[in-house]
């Protein structure tokens, strides 16, 4: 309440005849932050402390709750969502195909209409069969019987979503096969999380028996475009593709790079400030929005949080976003490359391991131990991605993705990592040491001292040419695309680190065993690494022609197509990498590995087929409109005795157009026949490469013939909104 002081002095104010300007009408974030997630306040409110124990207990162990225990649960749930206006409840989840799945439930039970109740029970609430048949399985249901489940996953709390005039219970779920594969993203997520964990915990007992836990942080930086929903439903190629498959950039692209951290048009800024709310009703921790380098590009960016619940996050964002978005009739374009000629659109994930004891184990320390086990982990983590960087582009490979990788202002498709001229100097310096050999007893501290360099990071030391950069106490990988789910990124990154230090440990171990010291068997080991991964660390212009030749001189691979980058889920050493770490069985990896092949050559055949309707159906019906007048035009200029020679521009105008529709036609034709080739081959992959090398070239041969003619024609003529009316928002 307002004391009586602070009454009288606003009174006494000179302010007092001024209206309170709108922003200090609204309320502090703090009033609505997580309202409406069904977290430990609401739990507490509405649920016995017995179950409360109950769902912490399944939270950590994984072990299934009592069935009396989740009636529980489901009944301080149900009552929580109806006091917050909610009817219905879903089962939320993350199939393969990268968005959201629901399927919406009353509470409302028409049968015990006589007693009047909604209901909502421990079963429902644990388990659900949703009709799974049409989401990709990549054959795993199809040799089984065709059933899915979706399974409650407490270690996410519940939410309510609200659209439009509806509210609905949302329960986060696992989503498995009836023969217990995981058919989404969440399950073999939370597996390799644990796995990363539990491998980190082992090594820092080297450093702090304290430390029981550890944790995996992730903060995910989306980048995204805007543009009007009226002209979005113009573009076929936006509707059905995501992207544009024809169009030119305005005189005035991105050259001046003026929208960057520029300030914010009313319009988008309305529409920021309100898709923030609703996401901050749910818990997503926003702090960060701007523009983005390209017009039209924006950015938001939430505080890291635990991986698993930030990656849920992601996907509740991206939900609340687009929903959002047609509020202010505008229309979330995510798609990686959407325009030619301007940056695309990427999802910053930046990762790190913290542990119980509030240790970040990527921030370099204050002492020579500290810096000691930073080193441990920094050094592990570049070396997986250097024995693993193949996958590594596997796990970031889509047909969008493709499109942005070595293309302006992005990162190649060549898996480096950049570390800053700081840490490079202490890598080189720590190399260079000489670990003696001393067994037994000795002074851990007069061992360390002199030897780990001191790290005083600098903060303007940074690279946004790499794909997978060390940002001071953490790592960025940026080579996630815009649209894509951070599962697939963060699974491999999480199983090819864990797998890393569970190695580390090994030949730490094996070193111990013969009597050397603890802290020299660390550093010996960990110069190995230093030595053998050199080859990934760059630290130069990502974008430039000559890391392209330095790095076939390296060896490094650049991948630049999905479906040859998918290959590498298909090796030996992957197979043995995530089977043998209970990540995904085999026959997990084989299905997700060939949806992954489906979708890219969906993709594909999609985008072939909106170019052809695009090209038949708009803009070669603009060209000839426009070149009807033009043929008109030097036909009356005829009968009033002008010749050919005089009207050469008109002529050579016509007999251009002329030449652009008929090159258009011809690829077109050819790009039929190529698909009509493609989809005789049986096997995914085949399918996936044939669209990749033989359709998907012609791509790039019709659009420049139809981008040519969108320059000559009459703008009157021109039957799709341009780049400037859909980049410039009004
Ligand atoms: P920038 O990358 O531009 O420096 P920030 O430092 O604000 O931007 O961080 C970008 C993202 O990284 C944010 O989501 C932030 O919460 C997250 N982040 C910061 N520290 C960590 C950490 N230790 N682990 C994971 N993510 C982190
Ligand atoms: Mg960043």
């Amino acid at each position: 309440m307002q004391s009586n002081l602070s009454r009288m002095s606003s009174t006494s104010s000179k302010n007092l005849i001024q209206e309170k300007p709108p922003h200090k009408q609204m309320k502090q974030i703090s009033e609505y932050f997580g309202k409406s997630v069904f977290g430990p306040k609401a739990m507490a409110e509405f649920v016995s402390k017995e179950a409360i124990k109950a769902v912490n207990e399944s939270r950590n162990t994984g072990k299934q709750m009592d069935r009396k225990m989740a009636d529980q649960i489901a009944e301080g749930m149900k009552n929580w969502a109806i006091e917050k206006g909610a009817t219905h409840y879903t089962h939320w989840f993350q199939p393969l195909r990268g968005s959201t799945a629901e399927k919406h439930d009353a509470f409302f039970d028409p049968t015990g209409i006589d007693t009047g109740i909604e209901v909502f029970t421990g079963k429902s609430l644990v388990q659900q069969e949703p009709d799974a048949s049409s989401f990709p399985n990549g054959g795993i249901r199809n040799t089984f019987e065709a059933r899915g489940y979706s399974v409650w996953d407490p270690s996410s709390p519940a939410f309510i979503m609200e659209k439009a005039s509806g509210k609905t219970l949302c329960i986060p779920t696992i989503f498995v096969a009836y023969t217990g594969e995981a058919l989404d993203y969440k399950a073999p997520l939370i597996k390799s999380t644990n796995f990363l964990t539990k491998n980190t915990t082992a090594v820092c007992q080297y450093f702090d028996a304290n430390v029981k836990n550890t944790k995996v942080s992730l903060g995910i930086e989306q980048e995204y475009f805007l543009v009007d929903e009226e002209l979005y439903h113009q573009r076929p190629d936006l509707v059905f593709a995501g992207r544009t498959l024809v169009g030119n950039m305005p005189a005035k692209g991105q050259q001046l790079e003026d929208h960057y951290f520029g300030s914010i048009p009313e319009r988008v800024y309305n529409y920021m400030t309100d898709f923030e709310k609703e996401a901050l009703k749910l818990g997503i921790p926003l702090k960060t929005r701007h523009n983005e380098v390209a017009p039209g590009q924006y950015e938001c960016a939430p505080m890291f949080e635990e991986a698993d619940i930030a990656i849920d996050h992601n996907s509740l964002l991206m939900d609340v976003m687009q929903s959002v978005a047609s509020r202010h009739k505008l229309k979330v374009i995510w798609h990686e490359k959407p325009f030619k000629g301007v940056n695309g659109s990427g999802k910053h994930n930046n990762w790190s391991l913290i542990t119980d004891t509030g240790v970040n184990l990527l921030s370099p320390g204050h002492s020579p131990i500290d810096n000691l086990q930073f080193l441990t982990f920094f050094i592990n983590t570049i070396k997986a991605v250097h024995d693993h960087a193949d996958l590594l582009r596997a796990s970031i490979a889509t047909a969008a993705n493709d499109h942005r990788l070595g293309a302006n202002e992005a990162p190649p498709a060549i898996m480096s990592v950049f570390i800053g001229s700081t840490l490079s100097e202490v890598l080189n310096q720590f190399q260079a040491i000489k670990t003696p050999v001393i067994t037994g007893k000795v002074n851990e501290k007069t061992i360390s001292v002199y030897r780990i360099p001191e790290i005083l990071l600098d903060n303007t030391d940074r690279n946004r040419t790499s794909p997978f950069a060390f940002t001071g106490n953490k790592f960025e990988f940026r080579a996630v695309g815009s649209s894509d789910h951070c599962a697939n990124a963060i699974i491999v990154l999480n199983t090819i680190v864990g797998n890393q230090l569970a190695e580390f440990k090994k030949e730490v171990d094996a070193l111990i065993k013969k009597k050397t010291n603890k802290l020299l068997a660390i550093e010996q080991v960990l110069k190995s690494y230093v030595k053998a991964t050199k080859k990934i660390i760059f630290e130069g212009n990502g974008y430039g022609d000559e890391w392209v030749k330095e790095a076939t001189k390296r060896g490094l691979s650049n991948i630049k197509t999905t479906p040859y980058a998918l290959d590498a889920y298909s090796t030996k050493a992957s197979k043995d990498l995530f089977v043998k770490n209970n990540i995904f069985t085999i026959k997990e990896l084989e299905a997700r590995t060939e949806i992954k092949f489906e979708n890219y050559l969906l993709k594909i055949q999609i985008e072939g087929r909106i170019l052809g309707e695009l090209v038949k159906n708009y803009v070669i019906p603009s060209a000839v409109e426009y070149q009807k007048k033009l043929i008109d035009t030097i036909e009356g200029l005829n009968r009033i005795g002008q010749t050919k020679a005089e009207n050469k521009g008109l002529y050579t105008l016509a007999k251009e157009i002329s030449y652009n529709v008929n090159a258009i036609w011809e690829n077109n034709n050819k790009m039929v026949d190529e698909r009509i080739k493609a989809n005789r081959l049986t096997h995914a992959d085949k399918k996936a490469k044939a669209y990749c090398d033989k359709v998907k070239p012609y791509f790039d041969s019709i659009r420049e013939s139809a981008d040519k003619l969108e320059e000559l024609i009459d703008n009157d003529a021109w039957k799709l909104p341009k780049y400037r009316d859909l980049l410039f928002l009004k």
